[in-house]
């Protein structure tokens, strides 16, 4: 900000007096970034609302992948340091992650705290605490340093805007407060060669990584960090492009500095710009980690009410291609309001539908895994959201349905509490032994959707889960659990996440022939396009989910195309 190149500036300004013109508005030309000690602050918080999950692009996901939650007038939290293993013993990095606390949206540092521990995972073990908690020194103990900015002018403890500098440990900055860095250190420019401007507050509906391009949510407000100079020393990771075509960088790499000008963990989504990000960690944590790129496969929704002509079809085409698999079983279907029985409540068993079992058990000996998929995949005799049926709705949490259609979250059912949790896996226990079944031991929840003390009573019995994930504010920093304040997370690779659970990713969705209540319409070539986005991450996956009771030639398509893009596909219990 300190050293303009004066052609660029006067460009600029020429450049603004144009764009004045042209809109007929009276626009002041920007000033010299040296008059500013840091850029505008962005005037919406980054914060999905349930609307905002709807709107938009053809592709949005029905279950929450961004934070969610108002605003905190006062915030007691005295947030803890927390650490976690890694997903082997073989991942041997240490990963250090600190995030913001102030101010009234000083919570969505711990989600994204949260999220970014989930990754590190992957590599090895990792410790997150606010950054105000900072002690001299730390950045040298860990094998690279993670600093999220989420709240702008968060003050930053002076230790570490020193240890930034002075060490050769790997660390990546995200977004705000930048500006503390380049002023705490005035010769930031002339070392690192290059210098922030101001957020972008332009519509970015893309990130341009590895020649690949990856989807950003244009109505991310947040805005997206720009350059007053950078030098051609400074290696440029990854490229932001607006809705007009322009491009400018997205990361930045010198030193031992990678900065990445937003939180790319806002408003993220099937194919997004999240990957490059979870590609980047590789460089700081697993430099020396082969290209590899592995699918998954997932039937979906199997219960007594399946049609076993249907499952044999899909077993037989997956061990003809010589495809592992996986299916998610829930062992009792029911419809408590008689929505599908002429208003008469129905509730099968598994061991009822003998012909459904011998489908499960030809669907196991042609080398399917199979998942438990919660007991009943609905809850009580409530709508919730949609109508209580077994596979329609959500069985450990509260949804309902708004006139709008969106959905909204509304926290733990009544009964929540580790007996109630523990009640309904003994359950799903039980129905499986009564078929005849080994009970399965990966769990995959029911809409991807449940309160912490369910995840946390899951991570007693199972040691891993396959599905997208809900994390709550307190579950990291060991306060009280706010459900109010919540992120849903998809995955690029297997993590061992905050609640100690392996998790297995899923990560671009399923194939839904038409719109079905809020989840939109996705066909194999937007899975396709999204698997080929996730080759960005040099060891990731590319993982999907498939109803037996739609066409099996969509199931065809997909799984031919995802093999075409160079992925092979793996069982779920080689990971
Ligand atoms: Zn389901």
């Amino acid at each position: 900000m300190r050293s303009h190149r004066p052609g660029r500036l006067a460009l600029r300004r020429l450049l603004v007096a144009v764009l004045a013109l042209v809109l007929g508005v009276l626009l002041l030309p920007a000033g010299p970034a040296a008059s500013r000690s840091k850029p505008e602050e962005p005037s919406r918080p980054p914060v999905l609302r349930a609307q905002d999950l709807t709107g938009g692009s053809t592709d949005d996901s029905a279950v929450a992948t961004g934070a969610m939650g108002q605003a905190l007038t006062t915030d007691t939290a005295n947030a803890a340091a927390a650490s976690g293993a890694g997903v082997s013993t073989a991942a041997s990095a240490r990963t250090l992650v600190l995030y913001d606390t102030t101010g009234a949206w000083g919570w969505l540092g711990e989600l994204y705290g949260t999220m970014t521990a989930n990754l590190s995972s992957q590599f090895g073990s990792w410790t997150a605490k606010p950054v105000s908690a900072y002690t001299p020194g730390e950045v040298d103990q860990y094998t690279a340093t993670i600093y999220l900015g989420s709240t702008y002018d968060e003050p930053l403890p002076t230790a570490f805007l020193d240890d930034v500098v002075a060490s050769s440990r790997p660390v990546i900055w995200m977004y705000d407060n930048i500006w503390q860095l380049t002023a705490r250190h005035p010769t930031f420019q002339a070392t690192y060669g290059w210098m922030w401007s101001n957020f972008d507050f332009s519509p970015v509906d893309a990130v341009l990584y590895k020649g690949r391009e990856l989807s950003r949510d244009p109505g991310n407000q947040g805005g997206v960090m720009t350059y007053a100079t950078v030098d051609p020393s400074v290696q440029v990771l990854a490229s932001a492009r607006r809705a007009d075509g322009s491009t400018f960088p997205w990361a930045l790499r010198s030193r031992n500095l990678t900065y990445i000008g937003e939180l790319p963990y806002v408003y993220f989504n099937e194919g997004d710009r999240m990957m490059a990000f979870a590609d980047l960690l590789f460089d700081a944590l697993a430099p020396a980690r082969p290209e590899r790129h592995r699918a998954l496969v997932r039937i979906e929704d199997i219960s007594a009410d399946s049609d076993p002509a249907e499952l044999r079809a899909v077993a037989a085409y997956l061990s003809s291609r010589h495809i592992p698999f996986s299916f998610g079983v829930s062992p009792r279907y029911m419809d408590p309001l008689g929505v599908y029985n002429n208003g008469r409540a129905q509730t099968i068993r598994l061991d009822q539908r003998r012909a459904v079992v011998d489908a499960i058990r030809y669907m196991q000996a042609r080398g399917g895994v199979m998942l438990e998929h919660g007991w009943t995949h609905q809850y009580a005799k409530v709508a919730n959201p949609y109508n209580g049926v077994s596979g329609d709705d959500t069985e450990f949490y509260r949804v309902v349905e708004n006139a709008d259609h969106t959905l909204t979250w509304v926290g733990p059912v009544a009964e929540d509490s580790p007996a109630w949790n523990r009640s309904r896996i003994n359950g799903a226990a039980d129905d499986f032994r009564r078929a005849g079944l080994a009970t399965p031991t990966i769990f995959e929840y029911p809409h991807y959707t449940a309160s912490a003390t369910s995840y946390r009573e899951v991570a007693k019995v199972f040691g891993t889960r396959y599905d997208r994930t809900l994390y709550f504010r307190g579950v990291l920093s060991g306060g009280a659990v706010d459900h109010s304040r919540m992120v849903g997370q998809l995955f690029p690779y297997v993590v061992r996440d905050v609640y100690g659970t392996r998790v297995l990713p899923e990560n671009i969705g399923n194939v839904e022939p038409e719109d079905w209540f809020q989840y939109k319409a996705r066909m194999p070539e937007q899975i396709i396009r999204d698997a080929k986005r996730n080759l960005v991450v040099r060891d990731g996956f590319a993982s999907f989910y498939f109803h037996p009771f739609f066409d099996i030639d969509y199931l065809k398509q997909t799984v031919e195309g995802i093999q075409a893009a160079g992925y092979t596909f793996v069982s779920p219990a080689s990971l």
